[in-house]
Protein backbone atom coordinates (compact mmCIF):
# COMPACT_ATOMS: atom_id res chain seq x y z
CA UNK A 1 0.00 0.00 0.00
CA UNK A 2 1.40 3.31 -1.25
CA UNK A 3 1.36 5.83 1.59
CA UNK A 4 0.36 9.57 1.25
CA UNK A 5 2.94 11.73 2.51
CA UNK A 6 1.09 14.69 2.36
CA UNK A 7 -1.67 13.48 4.48
CA UNK A 8 0.95 11.83 6.86
CA UNK A 9 2.07 15.31 6.98
CA UNK A 10 -1.14 16.73 7.70
CA UNK A 11 -2.36 13.98 10.50
CA UNK A 12 1.20 14.40 12.46
CA UNK A 13 0.67 17.88 12.54
CA UNK A 14 -2.80 17.79 13.61
CA UNK A 15 -1.80 14.96 16.57
CA UNK A 16 0.57 17.52 17.70
CA UNK A 17 -1.94 20.91 17.55
CA UNK A 18 -4.86 18.85 18.89
CA UNK A 19 -3.29 16.45 21.84
CA UNK A 20 0.40 18.26 22.88
CA UNK A 21 -0.74 20.14 25.65
CA UNK A 22 -3.61 17.92 27.00
CA UNK A 23 -4.13 17.95 30.71
CA UNK A 24 -3.18 14.46 33.22
CA UNK A 25 -1.21 12.60 34.29
CA UNK A 26 2.57 13.03 36.45
CA UNK A 27 6.17 12.38 35.87
CA UNK A 28 7.10 8.99 36.70
CA UNK A 29 8.54 9.80 40.45
CA UNK A 30 9.91 6.50 41.57
CA UNK A 31 13.18 7.15 39.28
CA UNK A 32 14.59 10.50 40.65
CA UNK A 33 15.65 11.50 36.86
CA UNK A 34 12.29 11.15 35.48
CA UNK A 35 10.65 13.54 38.05
CA UNK A 36 13.14 16.39 36.94
CA UNK A 37 12.40 16.24 33.29
CA UNK A 38 10.08 18.84 32.19
CA UNK A 39 6.57 17.63 31.67
CA UNK A 40 5.33 20.14 28.80
CA UNK A 41 7.50 18.37 26.51
CA UNK A 42 5.36 17.08 23.76
CA UNK A 43 6.75 15.52 20.38
CA UNK A 44 5.36 13.10 17.50
CA UNK A 45 6.82 11.69 14.72
CA UNK A 46 6.08 8.79 12.26
CA UNK A 47 9.10 7.31 9.59
CA UNK A 48 7.91 4.79 6.96
CA UNK A 49 9.25 1.96 5.66
CA UNK A 50 10.75 3.80 2.76
CA UNK A 51 12.62 6.26 4.76
CA UNK A 52 10.44 9.29 4.81
CA UNK A 53 10.28 11.35 8.57
CA UNK A 54 7.37 13.64 9.23
CA UNK A 55 7.76 14.96 12.38
CA UNK A 56 6.44 17.78 14.64
CA UNK A 57 7.06 18.90 18.47
CA UNK A 58 9.95 18.39 20.45
CA UNK A 59 10.71 15.29 18.23
CA UNK A 60 15.03 15.93 18.69
CA UNK A 61 14.15 16.36 22.44
CA UNK A 62 16.69 13.25 24.05
CA UNK A 63 14.50 11.18 26.58
CA UNK A 64 15.10 8.17 28.36
CA UNK A 65 13.99 4.66 26.67
CA UNK A 66 12.86 3.05 29.29
CA UNK A 67 10.98 -0.56 28.91
CA UNK A 68 10.63 0.28 25.22
CA UNK A 69 13.82 -1.28 25.53
CA UNK A 70 12.07 -4.36 26.16
CA UNK A 71 11.41 -4.52 23.05
CA UNK A 72 15.12 -4.19 21.36
CA UNK A 73 16.32 -6.67 23.75
CA UNK A 74 13.30 -9.09 22.73
CA UNK A 75 14.87 -8.91 19.09
CA UNK A 76 17.71 -9.96 20.06
CA UNK A 77 16.94 -12.86 22.04
CA UNK A 78 14.72 -13.96 19.05
CA UNK A 79 18.09 -13.65 16.99
CA UNK A 80 19.58 -15.70 20.01
CA UNK A 81 17.32 -18.36 20.70
CA UNK A 82 14.42 -18.50 18.68
CA UNK A 83 11.01 -18.01 19.02
CA UNK A 84 10.00 -21.27 20.76
CA UNK A 85 12.86 -21.09 23.76
CA UNK A 86 11.72 -17.09 23.95
CA UNK A 87 7.86 -18.28 24.08
CA UNK A 88 8.49 -21.41 26.42
CA UNK A 89 10.64 -20.15 28.90
CA UNK A 90 9.54 -16.28 28.91
CA UNK A 91 5.99 -16.39 27.77
CA UNK A 92 3.52 -14.45 25.12
CA UNK A 93 0.70 -13.52 27.46
CA UNK A 94 -0.55 -10.18 29.03
CA UNK A 95 -0.25 -10.60 33.10
CA UNK A 96 -2.89 -8.47 33.72
CA UNK A 97 -1.49 -6.85 36.33
CA UNK A 98 1.09 -3.96 37.03
CA UNK A 99 4.72 -3.88 34.77
CA UNK A 100 6.72 -4.58 37.93
CA UNK A 101 4.70 -6.82 39.44
CA UNK A 102 6.12 -9.90 42.07
CA UNK A 103 2.21 -11.41 42.38
CA UNK A 104 2.03 -12.37 38.28
CA UNK A 105 5.38 -14.12 39.32
CA UNK A 106 3.40 -15.61 42.23
CA UNK A 107 0.81 -17.07 40.05
CA UNK A 108 2.42 -18.44 37.30
CA UNK A 109 5.15 -20.72 39.30
CA UNK A 110 7.76 -18.15 38.07
CA UNK A 111 7.23 -17.82 34.81
CA UNK A 112 7.27 -14.20 34.07
CA UNK A 113 4.48 -14.80 30.65
CA UNK A 114 6.00 -11.48 28.79
CA UNK A 115 9.41 -10.60 27.73
CA UNK A 116 7.66 -6.68 28.44
CA UNK A 117 7.08 -6.95 32.06
CA UNK A 118 10.30 -5.88 34.12
CA UNK A 119 10.58 -9.60 35.11
CA UNK A 120 10.33 -10.58 31.90
CA UNK A 121 12.82 -8.56 30.70
CA UNK A 122 15.40 -9.26 32.75
CA UNK A 123 15.11 -12.74 32.06
CA UNK A 124 15.16 -12.22 28.71
CA UNK A 125 18.10 -10.19 29.29
CA UNK A 126 19.48 -13.57 30.48
CA UNK A 127 18.79 -15.41 27.20
CA UNK A 128 21.25 -13.07 25.34
CA UNK A 129 24.27 -14.70 24.54
CA UNK A 130 27.07 -13.02 25.76
CA UNK A 131 30.79 -13.67 27.55
CA UNK A 132 30.73 -11.04 30.03
CA UNK A 133 28.54 -8.86 31.32
CA UNK A 134 30.05 -6.04 28.98
CA UNK A 135 29.53 -8.55 26.01
CA UNK A 136 25.93 -8.44 27.18
CA UNK A 137 25.96 -5.20 27.60
CA UNK A 138 27.32 -3.87 23.90
CA UNK A 139 25.25 -6.43 22.38
CA UNK A 140 22.01 -5.32 23.98
CA UNK A 141 22.89 -1.77 22.86
CA UNK A 142 23.88 -2.06 19.64
CA UNK A 143 20.62 -3.65 18.97
CA UNK A 144 18.96 -0.65 20.12
CA UNK A 145 21.30 1.71 17.85
CA UNK A 146 20.59 -0.57 14.84
CA UNK A 147 16.98 -1.12 15.58
CA UNK A 148 17.21 3.05 15.77
CA UNK A 149 19.37 3.73 13.07
CA UNK A 150 21.51 5.83 14.94
CA UNK A 151 24.60 4.92 17.86
CA UNK A 152 22.60 5.41 21.21
CA UNK A 153 24.25 5.95 24.46
CA UNK A 154 24.18 5.55 28.02
CA UNK A 155 22.97 8.88 29.99
CA UNK A 156 25.05 8.13 32.95
CA UNK A 157 22.63 10.13 35.20
CA UNK A 158 19.57 7.84 34.44
CA UNK A 159 21.78 4.84 34.97
CA UNK A 160 22.80 6.27 38.02
CA UNK A 161 19.34 7.26 39.05
CA UNK A 162 18.18 3.57 38.20
CA UNK A 163 20.75 1.95 39.70
CA UNK A 164 20.34 3.25 43.31
CA UNK A 165 16.84 2.91 43.36
CA UNK A 166 16.44 -0.21 41.91
CA UNK A 167 15.62 -2.79 44.72
CA UNK A 168 12.27 -3.91 43.51
CA UNK A 169 13.88 -5.06 40.23
CA UNK A 170 16.80 -6.59 42.24
CA UNK A 171 14.18 -8.56 44.20
CA UNK A 172 12.22 -10.34 40.95
CA UNK A 173 15.60 -10.96 39.80
CA UNK A 174 16.24 -12.83 42.69
CA UNK A 175 12.48 -14.75 42.79
CA UNK A 176 13.34 -15.43 38.86
CA UNK A 177 16.55 -17.38 39.70
CA UNK A 178 14.86 -19.04 42.68
CA UNK A 179 12.13 -20.13 40.04
CA UNK A 180 14.35 -21.52 37.36
CA UNK A 181 13.74 -19.08 35.32
CA UNK A 182 16.80 -16.76 35.35
CA UNK A 183 19.58 -18.05 32.57
CA UNK A 184 22.77 -15.86 34.29
CA UNK A 185 23.36 -14.27 37.38
CA UNK A 186 20.50 -12.61 38.30
CA UNK A 187 22.31 -9.19 39.49
CA UNK A 188 24.43 -9.36 35.69
CA UNK A 189 20.84 -9.65 34.24
CA UNK A 190 18.96 -6.59 36.41
CA UNK A 191 22.31 -4.67 35.55
CA UNK A 192 22.62 -4.55 32.35
CA UNK A 193 18.36 -4.14 32.08
CA UNK A 194 18.75 -0.97 34.34
CA UNK A 195 21.25 0.21 31.57
CA UNK A 196 19.60 -0.99 28.82
CA UNK A 197 16.82 1.48 30.41
CA UNK A 198 18.94 4.18 30.78
CA UNK A 199 19.69 5.20 26.74
CA UNK A 200 18.54 8.44 25.67
CA UNK A 201 16.98 8.62 22.25
CA UNK A 202 14.71 11.09 20.11
CA UNK A 203 10.98 10.59 19.08
CA UNK A 204 12.23 10.57 15.69
CA UNK A 205 14.75 7.90 16.22
CA UNK A 206 12.19 6.14 18.11
CA UNK A 207 10.25 5.72 15.18
CA UNK A 208 12.38 4.62 13.11
CA UNK A 209 12.88 1.73 15.44
CA UNK A 210 9.48 1.11 14.95
CA UNK A 211 9.93 1.40 11.15
CA UNK A 212 12.55 -1.14 11.44
CA UNK A 213 10.12 -3.37 12.88
CA UNK A 214 7.14 -2.15 10.54
CA UNK A 215 9.62 -3.18 7.72
CA UNK A 216 10.23 -6.97 8.60
CA UNK A 217 13.83 -5.78 10.41
CA UNK A 218 15.00 -3.32 8.02
CA UNK A 219 15.89 -0.45 9.30
CA UNK A 220 14.76 1.93 6.32
CA UNK A 221 17.53 4.78 6.85
CA UNK A 222 20.97 2.82 7.33
CA UNK A 223 19.03 -0.19 5.01
CA UNK A 224 20.56 -2.83 7.32
CA UNK A 225 18.93 -5.73 7.78
CA UNK A 226 18.81 -5.82 11.30
CA UNK A 227 17.05 -9.05 12.40
CA UNK A 228 15.32 -12.00 10.85
CA UNK A 229 12.26 -10.83 8.66
CA UNK A 230 10.40 -13.87 10.38
CA UNK A 231 10.83 -12.61 14.06
CA UNK A 232 9.32 -9.72 13.75
CA UNK A 233 6.01 -11.17 13.64
CA UNK A 234 6.66 -12.38 17.30
CA UNK A 235 8.17 -8.65 18.49
CA UNK A 236 4.45 -7.61 17.26
CA UNK A 237 2.72 -10.20 18.83
CA UNK A 238 4.11 -9.91 22.15
CA UNK A 239 3.94 -5.75 22.29
CA UNK A 240 -0.09 -6.68 21.44
CA UNK A 241 0.10 -8.90 24.46
CA UNK A 242 1.41 -6.57 26.81
CA UNK A 243 3.17 -3.30 25.69
CA UNK A 244 0.60 -0.78 27.12
CA UNK A 245 0.41 -2.85 30.56
CA UNK A 246 -3.08 -2.96 31.84
CA UNK A 247 -3.93 -0.86 29.00
CA UNK A 248 -2.76 -3.25 26.33
CA UNK A 249 -6.35 -4.49 25.76
CA UNK A 250 -8.30 -1.35 25.65
CA UNK A 251 -4.98 0.06 22.71
CA UNK A 252 -5.76 -2.86 20.69
CA UNK A 253 -9.68 -2.08 21.40
CA UNK A 254 -9.32 1.28 20.07
CA UNK A 255 -6.31 1.73 18.27
CA UNK A 256 -5.75 -1.97 16.79
CA UNK A 257 -2.00 -1.86 16.29
CA UNK A 258 1.26 -3.05 18.33
CA UNK A 259 2.30 -0.61 20.72
CA UNK A 260 4.64 -0.55 23.45
CA UNK A 261 5.54 2.46 26.39
CA UNK A 262 8.46 3.60 28.44
CA UNK A 263 7.94 5.89 31.90
CA UNK A 264 10.12 8.23 30.33
CA UNK A 265 7.01 9.16 28.17
CA UNK A 266 8.05 7.75 24.90
CA UNK A 267 5.50 5.75 22.61
CA UNK A 268 5.91 3.43 19.66
CA UNK A 269 2.85 1.90 17.88
CA UNK A 270 3.59 0.04 15.19
CA UNK A 271 1.76 0.04 11.67
CA UNK A 272 3.02 -4.03 9.75
CA UNK A 273 4.35 -3.02 6.52
CA UNK A 274 4.03 0.35 6.52
CA UNK A 275 5.68 2.72 9.34
CA UNK A 276 6.55 3.63 12.92
CA UNK A 277 4.47 6.05 14.90
CA UNK A 278 6.49 7.43 18.07
CA UNK A 279 5.02 10.19 20.68
CA UNK A 280 6.32 11.28 23.50
CA UNK A 281 5.52 13.31 26.92
CA UNK A 282 6.51 12.92 30.49
CA UNK A 283 3.22 13.02 32.11
CA UNK A 284 1.92 9.07 32.76
CA UNK A 285 -1.22 8.05 33.35
CA UNK A 286 -1.58 5.57 35.68
CA UNK A 287 -0.84 2.39 34.55
CA UNK A 288 2.74 4.18 33.26
CA UNK A 289 1.21 4.97 30.17
CA UNK A 290 2.16 8.84 28.33
CA UNK A 291 -1.12 10.78 28.26
CA UNK A 292 -0.25 12.77 25.86
CA UNK A 293 1.98 10.20 23.70
CA UNK A 294 -1.24 7.74 23.60
CA UNK A 295 -3.36 10.36 22.22
CA UNK A 296 -0.79 11.80 19.45
CA UNK A 297 -0.07 7.97 18.28
CA UNK A 298 -3.66 7.07 18.46
CA UNK A 299 -4.33 9.99 16.29
CA UNK A 300 -2.24 9.65 13.78
CA UNK A 301 -3.09 6.25 13.46
CA UNK A 302 -6.70 7.02 13.15
CA UNK A 303 -6.49 9.75 11.26
CA UNK A 304 -4.36 7.90 8.78
CA UNK A 305 -7.17 4.83 9.04
CA UNK A 306 -4.40 2.42 10.26
CA UNK A 307 -5.94 -0.01 12.60
CA UNK A 308 -5.50 -3.71 11.89
CA UNK A 309 -8.52 -5.53 12.90
CA UNK A 310 -10.43 -3.13 10.50
CA UNK A 311 -8.04 -3.83 7.21
N1 LIG B 1 13.43 1.14 34.29
C1 LIG B 1 12.03 1.09 34.60
C2 LIG B 1 11.77 0.04 35.66
O1 LIG B 1 12.38 -0.98 35.62
C3 LIG B 1 11.24 0.82 33.35
C4 LIG B 1 9.75 0.68 33.61
C5 LIG B 1 8.88 1.13 32.46
O2 LIG B 1 9.26 1.91 31.60
N2 LIG B 1 7.64 0.70 32.51
O3 LIG B 1 10.98 0.20 36.55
Amino acid sequence: MAIDIKALKEAVQSAYAQHHAAPGGENASYIPYLANVPSTLSGVAAVTVDGDIVAAGDSDFQFAIESISKVCTLALALEDVGPDAVQDKIGADPTGLPFNSVMALELHEGKPLSPLVNAGAMATVSLVKASSVEDRWSRILGMQSQLAGAQLALSDDVNHSEQTTNFHNRAIAWLLSSAGSMYCDPMEACDVYTRQCSTLLTTVQLATMGATLAGKGRNPLSKLQVMKPAHTRYVLAEMTMEGMYGRSGDWAYTVGLPAKSGVGGGILTIVPGLMGIAAFSPPLDPTGNSVRGQLMAAAVAQTMGYNLYAA
